[in-house]
């Protein structure tokens, strides 16, 4: 079952991907499409005309037959989650997310579900492979052994695998994509969830509308880093979910650039200069992560090509007129 007619559900609608990945379905043409968040609908980033929108808690597991009811495909993006200054201090709040993880994909069995597809991290990795910032882009087999960021990176590894053991065991056919810090318009930009793309948007905007021209920048900006587009994760997440890709897989950009780099765009941009400040105390992840995009390429004859200069100056447009209706 290929063809525009099949039922899908995507779990996690009112959040950033989620919200993209609806429309990105519309668009293309699928009229049966459910939504589900925990979030009341006025507080999801985008709602789609013409789509399902459902208002549940997916840690409850009455929740999910509920979402997964009458549906052929489910797109599992659901998670409690956020940047670094998330998630490097809400370790169980993240691995709580397992609680969803595990009630859909046993939902998606018992309702005879086609096939489920599962948002997975970069955090996965083996931390000691990230260590240095003149990084070797991650294959996909550098998530083994496992040490990947405590708390997010183990609750997504383990729900890898519980995707990769149902599809085994109980025959759903299951798509994990690793996906490489995700941005653009739509987002959170604010408020402690917020990722560095967004949150560099910012601090420049801010920056420019007080006049005060200074910026905070955390860690010592030379971590590096590749950022992907929302428009290629969505087109790439449909790719994955309907190809005969077995392993989970990065989709993720392979531009690399340091915090300091970005915050030049940014500062392009904006067409200002900004006095940096480094927190060296402030959540910084991972010195160097990368996507080695070998995989992909090789599967699907694609990969992640929008430019971040070209994403982030949408994503930048976006933030600031956002903060001029304040
Ligand atoms: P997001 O926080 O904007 O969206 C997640 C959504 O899940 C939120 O709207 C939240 O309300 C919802 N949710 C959380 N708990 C729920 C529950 N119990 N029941 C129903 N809904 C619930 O995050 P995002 O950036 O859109 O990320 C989507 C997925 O992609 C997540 O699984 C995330 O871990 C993964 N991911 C994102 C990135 C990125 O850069 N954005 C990188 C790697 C992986």
């Amino acid at each position: 079952m290929t063809g525009t007619d099949r039922k899908l559900v995507v779990c996690g609608a009112g959040g950033f991907i989620g919200g993209h990945l609806v429309k990105y379905l519309k668009d293309r043409g699928f009229a049966a499409i459910r939504a589900v968040d925990i979030k009341p609908v006025q507080d999801w980033y985008q709602t789609t005309p013409g789509v399902e929108n459902l208002v549940l808690d997916l840690s409850e597991k009455e929740a999910c037959y509920q979402a997964l009811d009458g549906m052929d495909v489910v797109y599992q993006l659901a998670a409690d989650m956020g940047g670094m200054g998330f998630i490097e201090n809400n370790k169980a709040l993240c691995m709580l997310s397992v609680l969803v993880n595990t009630h859909l994909l046993v939902a998606a069995r018992d309702k005879g579900v086609k096939r489920f597809f599962y948002a997975s991290s970069a955090c996965v990795y083996n931390g000691e492979k990230q260590k240095d910032p003149n990084v070797t882009a991650l294959k996909e087999e550098d998530a083994y052994p496992a040490l990947p960021e405590d708390g997010y990176g183990w609750e997504k590894l383990f729900s890898e695998r519980m995707c990769r053991h149902f599809e085994e065991d109980f025959g759903i056919t299951t798509r994990v994509a690793r996906f490489h810090n995700v941005y653009g318009p739509l987002g959170t930009f604010d408020g402690g969830r917020e990722k560095a793309p967004a949150a560099i948007c910012r601090k420049v905007i801010e920056a420019k509308l007080s006049g005060k021209h200074e910026i905070e920048i955390w860690g010592t900006g030379n971590q590096t880093r590749s950022f992907m587009y929302i428009d290629d994760c969505t087109v790439g997440i449909q790719s994955i979910l309907d190809s005969d890709i077995q392993e989970p897989i990065n989709l993720g950009s392979s531009e690399l650039v340091t915090i300091n780099q970005l915050v030049d765009i940014a500062e392009e941009i904006a067409g200002i200069k900004l006095q940096r400040r480094y927190n060296l105390n402030a959540p910084k992840g991972v010195n160097g992560r990368n996507s080695d995009n070998t995989k992909i390429r090789q599967y699907l004859d694609w990969e992640p090509s929008i430019r971040l200069k070209d994403g982030l100056r949408r994503t930048y447009e976006w933030i600031e007129s956002q903060m001029l209706l304040r």
